[in-house]
């Protein structure tokens, strides 16, 4: 994998090789690094799957060359097949459930997308329904489908996956990430997974989100904050494979919260509510290694901060958990 310091012909070719970073204030005995996406050139995890996605559908024929794609996103989504799509020469359409942040859609348009805002009652599933009528309505539109399209996954197995493994000389005991798609974590432990089975896979989500059901865990389905991960509805993340994950971890808004001003604080992480969510849970998991409650083949768990806290200013993301509007 070569460096950043070459200099290269387009953005794109600066999507990807994150730095990842020791966490600090972890069980001595246990490694715990992050992997910083936030380095990305539209800031978050999605311009790999922008990037990675548009090329592939493009040289299968999925997508015609002067096409359009119309995708239903949180936002980051948005941002990073925005910039993908620009270079790509395709024109881009995104739906966003009103709920999300402003910041998001102010870059998606300012990267020459339209954007279309569906009600925040719908949900996520509105914003995929409407996406798909458009597509129908329109000529030589394709909906790129994040939710369920196996490319998502892969951009990670071929990408993230392999840097991390990289970076640790194969030794990782552990990997714990955000589920929204589930892209992430998917193809980061089916890297993982191949390379040795007994590594401990752990799946992170808000408190009110039910993807520990797919595990068989007690759920209860409620409003939460924290931006970019969990699910209402297990039909619509077709991604997500409960075989690969060893545990879910459900945390509380709070918890995400403070974690997410203390690493700007204490270790100056500039990161998102799903960052801090990740956070806690690895802490959790690594905390676990060093007791011996969770037998991981190497004591270095590795997660993932998806994105930076920028992008929630208007929302309070660093007052009050009571003024944070999430
Ligand atoms: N955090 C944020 C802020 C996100 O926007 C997303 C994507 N929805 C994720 C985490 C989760 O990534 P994935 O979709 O790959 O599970």
């Amino acid at each position: 994998m070569t460096s950043h310091e070459q200099p290269v012909d387009s953005v794109l070719e600066t999507i990807g090789r994150t730095p990842l970073v020791a966490l600090q204030d972890g069980p001595t005995d246990v490694d715990l690094y992050a992997k910083l996406e936030t380095f990305n050139p539209g800031a978050s995890v999605k311009d790999r799957i922008g990037r990675y996605m548009l090329e592939a559908m493009l040289e299968r024929g999925e997508l015609s060359e002067d096409g359009t794609i119309i995708e239903p996103t949180a936002g980051n989504t948005g941002i990073g097949f925005a910039i993908a799509a620009e270079q790509l020469g395709l024109e881009a359409i995104f739906v966003v459930p009103e709920r999300f942040s402003v910041e998001k859609q102010q870059l998606m348009a300012a990267l020459g997308a339209e954007i279309i805002n569906t009600p925040t009652d719908a949900g996520m599933g509105g914003a995929i329904e409407r996406a798909h009528e458009l597509a129908a309505e329109l000529d030589d539109a394709v909906v790129p489908q994040q939710f369920s399209n196996p490319l998502n996954v892969e951009a990670h197995y071929e990408t993230t996956g392999p840097e991390i493994y990289e970076a640790l000389d194969g030794e990782v005991g552990a990997v714990v990430a955000g589920c929204g798609t589930a892209g992430t974590l998917m193809g980061i432990a089916e890297y993982a997974l191949e390379r040795d089975d007994s590594t401990y896979v752990a799946a992170v989500e808000p408190e009110g989100s039910i993807y520990g059901e797919a595990l068989g865990d007690d759920r209860e389905e409620d409003e939460y904050k924290i931006e970019g991960i969990g699910t209402h509805d297990l039909a619509t993340n077709e991604l997500f494979d409960p075989d690969l994950v060893d545990a879910v971890y459900a945390i509380p808004d709070r918890d995400a919260h403070d974690e997410l001003r203390r690493l700007a604080r204490e270790e100056g992480h500039l990161v998102a509510s799903s960052a801090g969510a990740a956070s806690v849970a690895a802490r959790r998991v690594a905390r676990a290694i060093s007791t011996g409650e969770i037998d991981a083949p190497h004591e270095t768990v590795v997660t993932v901060f998806p994105d930076s806290s920028e992008r929630y200013l208007s929302k309070g993301i660093y007052r009050s958990f009571e003024e944070w509007e999430g």
